[in-house]
């Protein structure tokens, strides 16, 4: 039993970072790649300071969110079917098997049909499951090529990508956004740090695109926990350092933590970190951001005010700054504008539910949370 599951605290660090990942996408998500200038000339002098019109209208949630909401769907279902079948991980398909099927599902929403998405071994005439169900997930909001390509590419050949066998050298940030759930998956911090990675491989090839995702899980399982941030790094770096190619991601951490000695975030420091498009500097601004704010709606704004991949700088730096704070210190006329809200926080408290011992048994549940 994992009893920390079930501490109202866990419950509203979760939410806090699943919402707050979505916030931070939100408010970046108009100005994806502008420069800090037009973002001044967009938003007002101060820069971003609150929710602008995105995708028509006020709230709008990206990729980086939809994909967020698969990756907890994947790992509740392969939870779910592992206890169905008495606990035996060994004899249910693997964890990646049910996140690639779940990014598959999400592919389905982008567009592609259900046929050319589900891959050539699955036969379910229909994409299964509650969260599909979801109507406001089939919307493109400038879905990573990456992604897209790769998730593609499975649904023709249904040959599943992982760290021992990369499908390409991508190191974009598109592992790394969609990871925080797996933060969940396992209370040991190896195996959370090895199915971050693995998740993020399904896409993307280069150490520093899954590597990044690694990491990542281990400090989002850290501060659910209720660890200070700095321990979570270190805790995180000393995983990190287990693995072949860890140098570029190891040194962008350093280059944060020396950077945030130096007081307070602005536009300017932050970009001396990098642009965010990548796994390691997606990363490391998060960090950054997060080490130098007391505030969680503070932070939400610094990470998306600058010159690069501000919708994923700010759900990644969302979900550690949500965790960090809970879902009460979010700012509520925020939320009340976010898109998928209450799909956002179902799915945290389906998933306590599942991985935290309560979850039912019945077939309603797993009608809800089907097999792979
Ligand atoms: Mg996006």
């Amino acid at each position: 039993m994992r009893e920390w599951l079930q501490d109202p605290a866990t419950r509203s660090r979760l939410r806090g970072s699943l919402y707050a990942g979505a916030l931070g996408d939100a408010l970046g998500a108009k100005t994806e790649f502008d420069s800090i200038d037009r973002i001044r000339e967009i938003a007002g002098p101060a820069g971003i300071t609150g929710l602008i019109p995105a995708y028509g209208g006020l709230g709008r949630i990206t990729d980086d969110t939809q994909m967020t909401l698969f990756t907890l769907e994947g790992l509740i279902r392969a939870h779910a079917a592992a206890r169905r079948e008495q606990g035996t991980f060994a004899i249910a398909e693997p964890v990646e098997q049910s996140l690639q099927l779940a990014y598959q599902r999400w592919l389905h929403t982008q567009g592609v049909s259900w046929e050319r998405a589900r891959g050539p071994e699955n036969t379910s005439p229909e994409p299964d499951g509650w969260l599909i169900t979801n109507r406001e997930l089939f919307s493109r909001r400038a879905p990573g090529l990456t992604c897209f390509g790769e998730l593609e590419a499975y649904g023709k050949t249904g040959v599943r990508a992982g760290m021992a066998k990369p499908v390409n050298n991508s190191k974009g940030c598109g592992g790394i956004m969609r990871a925080a759930p797996v933060a969940l998956w396992s209370d040991d911090l190896a195996e959370v740090f090895r199915l971050g990675a693995e998740s993020a491989a399904l896409t993307h090839g280069h150490p520093s695109g899954y590597l990044s995702s690694g990491a990542f899980a281990v400090i989002v399982h850290e501060l659910l926990r209720g660890k200070p941030l700095l321990d979570a790094l270190a805790t995180a770096r000393a995983e990190l350092e287990k693995y072949p190619g860890h140098e570029e991601q190891s040194v962008a951490l350093d280059q944060a933590l020396a950077l945030s000695k130096d007081g307070a975030p602005t536009p300017e420091k932050l970009e001396t970190l990098g642009q965010g498009n990548v796994g390691e500097t997606a990363l490391s601004m998060s960090v950054y951001v997060a080490l130098t704010t007391t505030d969680p709606n503070v932070a939400l704004l610094a990470s998306v005010n600058h010159s690069g991949d501000s919708d994923s700088t700010g759900s990644v730096c969302g979900n550690l700054v949500g965790a960090m704070y809970g879902e009460e210190e979010l700012e509520t006329s925020w939320l009340v504008e976010l898109e998928l809200s209450e799909v956002i926080g179902q799915l945290a408290d389906d998933a306590l539910a599942e991985f935290g011992g309560n979850a039912p048994g019945d077939d309603r549940w797993y009608a809800r949370y089907p097999a792979h």
